[in-house]
């Protein structure tokens, strides 16, 4: 039994073909540039071209075991926090919430349109992002503007990831063989886009992200939080549109906005040449993840375990090292050998006596989707 999970972009669309009992995960691939030249010409193409590589790959579709098609949509807008299977009517609710998520919600809509047109008898499973944050209380949801306006634009501090950080904090609690429902964590995605929560027994009672996946820290092309009168003053002063500052602080921003570099690994190596600009990007990365990291810890009060995951969480060690070092007063202290360590897979990296445990914890957004369709069918 097996779950083909699709993750669609405007220009690519990401693949995977994910057995949900075993975790196992068959194969996966990413095709790019839809609607360049030298790209497949739409989303059905792209699709098509998938289905090629996996045939190629020795992956017939007729012998996959496929039981549903997972879909991962960014914003679930108010309503929509459950793995849900697709109709017409919850595509139109999708199409409803588009203005919420501009960038991301689109080409979700378009993939699963294309999906269902591709395999028709299977059953297709709508996963949102913003599921896990549904609940957020509150005090962490609620965004200090005027009540009505708030209400009536469904203004509030969604939260995006959910999918890793509510995968990644019961993998926590398995490793540590304690009851999820016990444990106060801390849960640091980092990868391109990077956000964080503070989850206790179970549940998030905060995150990083807000109404848009760009609220928070600095990401690889995101700004993170920013004054919004930074915005009013480039629309009035510098006469940009809206779209100009859409632009500019998704994808020319973060890291890569100050540095004009987005890889972590190639980070570093300006970092060690002297390079000015990328040791002020890092710095600036690091400084917003430790604010964040101590604003948890004072939400927490008491907190059990705080866990790296996604592409720099997983594998750059300078970056964990730095974002909690200097932090034994406050009981965390990491093993810098551990931390050094090229293991994959779930692994402790905190110090033998360090009262908070530190982990570095594979995400797999796949799989969970995965076993979320397998729940709903
Ligand atoms: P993700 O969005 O989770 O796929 O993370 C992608 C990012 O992880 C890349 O842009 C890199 O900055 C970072 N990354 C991946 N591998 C490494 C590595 N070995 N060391 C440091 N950073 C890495």
């Amino acid at each position: 039994m097996t779950v083909l999970v699709l993750n669609c972009g405007s220009s690519s669309l990401k693949y995977a073909v994910v057995e949900p009992d075993s975790g196992r995960q068959l194969a996966d691939g990413i095709v790019e540039r839809i609607g360049d030249d030298g790209g497949p010409a739409d989303h059905e193409a792209a699709l098509r071209l998938a289905f090629d590589a996996l045939a190629g790959a020795g992956h017939d579709l007729d012998g996959l075991g496929l039981v549903a098609v997972g879909h991962r949509v960014v914003h679930g807008g108010p309503d929509l926090h459950e793995p849900t299977i697709v109709d017409d009517a919850l595509l139109e609710r999708i199409e409803q919430l588009s203005p919420l998520a501009p960038l991301h919600n689109p080409p979700a809509l378009l993939g699963i349109r294309v999906a269902r047109r591709v395999l028709p008898d299977l059953p297709h499973v709508a996963v949102f992002d913003t599921a896990f944050f549904h609940d957020l209380p509150p005090d962490a949801a609620t965004y200090a503007i005027d009540r009505e306006i708030a209400a009536q634009w469904h203004i509030r501090r969604y939260g995006f990831h959910g999918t890793s950080h509510a995968f990644v904090s019961r993998q926590a609690a398995e490793f540590l063989e304690e009851p999820l429902e016990s444990l106060s964590q801390i849960v640091l995605h980092l990868g391109n886009g990077a956000s964080a929560s503070a989850i206790v027994g179970g549940r998030p009672v905060d995150t990083t992200m807000g109404l848009t996946p760009m609220e928070g820290l600095v990401m690889g092309t995101r700004s993170g939080d920013i004054d919004p009168g930074v915005i009013m003053y480039l629309w009035r002063t510098a006469g940009m549109t809206v779209e100009d500052i859409e632009t500019l602080l998704n994808k020319r921003s973060g890291v890569s906005g100050l540095c004009g570099e987005i890889d972590f690994r190639e980070l570093h190596k300006r970092i060690d040449a002297g390079d000015e600009s990328a040791l002020l990007a890092y710095d600036v990365y690091i400084h917003r993840l430790r604010k964040y990291i101590g604003a948890y810890l004072a939400l927490l009060g008491r907190t059990d375990v705080i866990t790296f995951t996604a592409g720099v969480g997983e594998n750059d060690a300078a970056v964990r090292l730095d974002a909690l070092s200097g932090l034994a007063p406050l009981g965390i202290e990491i093993d810098e050998h551990l931390n050094e360590s090229p293991a994959r897979g779930p692994r402790r990296i905190s110090a033998e006596m360090s009262p908070v445990t530190v982990l570095v914890i594979p995400t797999d957004e796949e799989l969970a989707i995965a076993r979320d369709c397998v729940r709903v069918i």
